[in-house]
């Protein structure tokens, strides 16, 4: 990579050199745009009231419990002053990614948002991801070892599953994952009692963003994502709509879902919605 780097600015600085050798031409006046003029100083910029000391200028958000309605949500809460608020919980799966997890977590501390990444057992192979995650305030989520459709495994096959992940997680964290979310979203009853038995609570999603349809040669148009994300009419029956306490669902595995994702934060911010993580629900 070295060498193939020097080798292009060898051949850069000999382009450079062989624009000062050609023939010397008049020099041409610089060039003056007249549509662009500087900036003037501001014209009216009226001084800013001082800050006043206390109480700050708005009031902060109420403190609300969000909890997942069934397997699959929305989230809703007994607040009643919350509950007429729009929010969303984010969700990525399948990852940690080397290429794309680190510009998912960018986006979301520059928004001051927390997530839920639901991992695969790749976690093992990436542990800085793992803390870095968890350093930024979000959720280490159980996605099974290997992404498996539990519904073709037997009990004991998708106990491994399950339990692998808390295993390894647990080795890089020193603690347990709460959530799990079902590859596909497919589980059975056994899936379930294997949850209980382990202190853990299923949460599916109820929109999908569609970062995995249509998708060519591992890339879609990032801004047909952002579309479908913020669409409460959807483009067509395959796909959800947006609505308050929506839980989301991205894999933080593609390219195209980390190009979207500041568009898609600041549009759902311009809806009204913020962001939210779910709290376990009571026993
Ligand atoms: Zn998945």
């Amino acid at each position: 990579m070295r060498r193939a780097g020097g080798a292009l600015l060898s051949l850069a600085l000999l382009l450079a050199a062989g624009c000062a050798v050609t023939p010397a031409m008049a020099p041409k006046p610089p060039v003056v745009s007249v549509v662009d003029p500087p900036p003037l100083t501001p014209v009216v910029e009226s001084t800013p009231p001082p800050a006043p000391p206390s109480p700050p200028l708005s009031p902060p958000e109420p403190k609300a419990s969000w909890f997942v309605e069934g397997h699959w949500g929305p989230v809703y809460t007994d607040d009643a002053e919350a509950k007429e608020r729009k929010v969303a919980v984010l969700t990525f799966d399948d990852g940690p990614s080397p290429e794309y997890t680190n510009l998912v977590l960018d986006t979301l501390k520059a928004r001051g948002a927390r997530a839920i990444f639901f991992v695969n057992g790749q976690a093992a192979q990436h542990p800085e991801l793992i803390k870095r995650i968890l350093a930024e305030g979000h959720l280490v989520g159980n996605h099974t070892m290997t992404h498996e459709d539990l519904r073709s495994l037997s009990r004991a096959e998708q106990y491994e599953q399950i339990a692998g992940l808390n295993d390894a997680v647990r080795a890089i964290t020193g603690e347990q994952p709460h959530w799990f979310r079902a590859p596909f979203g497919s589980f059975n009853d056994d899936t379930l009692a294997i949850l209980a038995e382990l202190g853990m609570q299923l949460l599916n999603w109820s929109h999908g963003s569609g970062d995995w349809m249509d998708v060519h040669d591992g890339y879609k148009d990032p801004a047909i994502l952002i579309h479908d994300v913020l669409a409460e009419t959807p483009r067509n029956a395959s796909m959800t709509p947006l609505h308050p306490g929506s839980i989301i669902l991205f894999h933080d595995t593609l390219r195209h879902t980390a190009e979207a994702l500041p568009k898609i934060m600041d549009g759902l911010q311009e809806k009204g919605y913020s962001f939210v993580l779910p709290e376990p629900s009571q026993p």
